[in-house]
């Protein structure tokens, strides 16, 4: 996959031409209502440039994971949210397919902007199967994939289209891109990643993918304790996969071998219960309880995490440090946090972050802002982590 292949709208006259716009807007929804519209902000700039362009602009997406048709998962109140951001009317397409579909693009205006129900009403869209894919495509005459966070499934909405129509990518999706680009594939060096989280298992390609890219891995969280236990710690009760002990030292020799620095926990966060205001206390990695579990880092591991980053360009991160959503067990987790909005405001480093526990703990550490790239995307950002193609993508830079 060659990403400087991707192409943009940039340059083509796109003005009477109904362009369908793969989006991503899988918004949390509570009694119909959308919870919280981040991702719908973010699609609106993009919309309105096509609009403004005269474009018939055809929005298209999943939401949730409905099994066949399901009211409680229709797009219906999105597009209402959409419209309201859009401050321009939204039209709403009662499938995206077939007559309802054909009756909503062919109501466009040039400027005007559709949005066609949930995808996923119809199972093709997952299987990617070839005839929904052109079914879709025949509504539209260029398509413009902008969801990233969609793009690790080749779906007929991510891939299947873009065998029929001139197909390109959109300004979120070339934004995410160049993101993840400038921190893991043209970075300023030296390089860091911090991978934390709960298992070590769920990773594993990810850090066997980052010791081989960066020039620091500093490993946090649940994950952290399987390193340590291999490496002969004991970590007490704590949150531990000793199956993995292999994979760790593994990873562990991979990273002596490219020459990537691991830094793990020196002190941690105990606690006897996992629960909110638990009785906690700092000790060395060295004396952990038999009875205790690691919670979270502690402020010598702060520091040191502070001064790794202080000495590198660019840090990618993906997963907290701690138990993050407990208190006080995200004090780790945001005093890293801080840390790193701190260089990066400082004009010193580069930040990128991704995932959805990340993006909370970014956000309860109030400063996702400050960092350079925050992505909303969870899977899609780990398969990137992974090294691996991603199909919506490749589609794109065929
Ligand atoms: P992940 O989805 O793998 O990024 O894991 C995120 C989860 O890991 C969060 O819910 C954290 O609470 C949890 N976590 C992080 N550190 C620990 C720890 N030391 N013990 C237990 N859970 C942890």
């Amino acid at each position: 996959m060659n990403l400087d292949k991707l192409k943009t709208t940039d340059g083509i006259d796109v003005a009477g031409k109904r362009v369908i716009v793969r989006a991503d807007l899988n918004v949390p929804i509570k009694n119909g209502k959308v919870t919280d519209a981040t991702r719908l902000e973010r699609v609106v700039p993009g919309l309105k440039a096509l609009s403004d362009r005269g474009a018939k602009v055809i929005v298209i997406s999943h939401f949730g994971r409905p099994k066949g048709v399901d009211p409680e998962l229709s797009l219906r109140p999105v597009a209402q949210t959409l419209q309201d951001l859009l401050g321009r009317p939204v039209k709403f397409g009662e499938d995206s397919i077939g007559a309802a579909a054909e009756a909503a693009v062919q109501s466009l205006s040039n400027g005007d902007i559709a949005v066609l129900e949930n995808l996923r009403f119809h199972k093709g869209e997952e299987k990617n199967d070839p005839e929904f894919a052109s079914a879709l495509a025949k509504l539209g005459d260029v398509f413009v994939g902008d969801a990233f966070s969609c793009s690790h499934r080749a779906h007929a909405s991510t891939e299947g289209i873009t065998h029929h129509l001139p197909s390109y990518a959109g300004p979120l999706l070339m934004e995410e891109i160049n993101a993840l680009r400038t921190a893991l594939e043209k970075p300023q060096r030296p390089t860091a990643a911090l991978v934390g989280g709960a298992k070590v298992s769920t990773k594993i390609p990810v850090l066997t993918n980052l010791v081989a890219k960066v020039d620091k891995l500093i490993i946090g969280g649940g994950m952290a304790n399987t390193f340590l236990q291999a490496a002969g710690t004991n970590v007490g009760k704590s949150l531990a996969e000793p199956e993995f002990a292999e994979t760790a030292r593994e990873i562990l020799a991979k990273a002596k071998e490219k020459g990537c620095e691991i830094v793990l926990p020196v002190d941690a966060v105990i606690a006897r219960e996992f629960k909110e205001g638990a009785a906690s206390e700092v000790v060395a990695i060295d004396d952990v309880p038999a009875d205790a579990m690691i919670l979270d880092v502690g402020p010598k591991s702060v520091a040191h995490v502070t001064d790794v980053l202080a000495g590198t360009k660019t840090l990618l991160w993906n997963g907290p440090m701690g138990a993050f959503e407990i208190s006080p067990f995200g004090d780790g987790t945001f005093a890293v946090a801080r840390a790193a909005a701190s260089l990066t405001k400082a004009g010193k480093l580069v930040s990128v972050a991704g995932g959805g526990d990340t993006v909370a703990a970014l956000n309860a550490a109030n400063v996702t802002d400050e960092f350079t790239y925050v992505s909303t995307a969870g899977g899609a950002f780990l398969e990137w982590l992974e090294g691996r193609e991603l199909p919506g993508i490749a589609a794109l830079a065929r």
